[in-house]
């Protein structure tokens, strides 16, 4: 019987772990996909590039060259119109180390605290990146457009989703939504069924 084919998804935050494991499973049956807590600790790169897309190659590739794997990584943030698109690839770290939601969460309350509800439009971006062992590379982006509220609202998902209101669910931030309703709406959900028949074409 021919052996089911490995994919390691190459993150560390087990709640982007969580959804991009459960989305993933939908479409790859037949693939056995791994986390980094199932494969030889390796050094993760440092995320320095300008965009998205070249983040999540960078640890893509890392993840390939440790372990002689097929991996997939991503890269995401939120883009907000009145901060000229930051903090985007600073998303995580927007208010410096050591890396804390709350307080990234706090300062951009902060930021923009005087900026009216028309003009606090922003949008979540994420690029899932597939990279194999032989060499080829996919990277497919996600959006998620919507605006940023002013207190924080909901006890799901992770980092900026409990200021933030996706404008295909007005009303409730994401942290409010379901696991399922966050994915069928999510700049992660969409990037991700986007790859996922790609990466299973390439994997069998
Ligand atoms: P990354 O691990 O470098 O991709 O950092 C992504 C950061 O962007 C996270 O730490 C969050 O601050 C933010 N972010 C990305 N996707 C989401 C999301 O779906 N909800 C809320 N915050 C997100």
């Amino acid at each position: 019987m021919a052996e089911v084919p490995q994919v390691v998804i190459a993150t560390r935050n087990a709640k982007k772990l969580a959804e991009m494991h459960r989305i993933l499973l939908e479409h790859l049956t037949a693939v056995d996909v791994l986390g980094l807590d199932d494969v030889a600790a390796f050094e993760e790169p440092v995320e320095d590039e300008p965009t998205f897309a070249g983040n999540a190659l960078l640890k893509a590739r890392a993840a390939v060259a440790a372990t002689g794997l097929p991996a997939i990584a991503d890269d995401s943030g939120l883009c907000v119109d009145a901060l000229n698109a930051m903090p985007g690839v600073l998303s995580a770290r927007w208010s410096g180390p050591p890396k804390s939601d709350e307080r990234n969460n706090e300062l951009l309350l902060a930021q923009l605290a005087d900026v009216p509800d028309e003009r606090r439009g922003a949008h979540f971006v994420c690029a899932v990146a597939f990279v194999r062992p032989e060499g080829d590379e996919l990277v497919i982006e996600g959006r998620m457009d919507g605006s940023v509220i002013r207190e924080v609202r909901g006890a799901g998902g992770f980092g900026y989703d409990v200021l933030f209101v996706a404008d295909e669910r007005p009303g409730l931030t994401t942290a409010e939504l379901t696991r399922e309703e966050k994915d069928a709406i999510s700049h992660r959900g969409k990037a991700l069924r986007e790859i996922a028949p790609r990466v299973a074409a390439l994997l069998s």
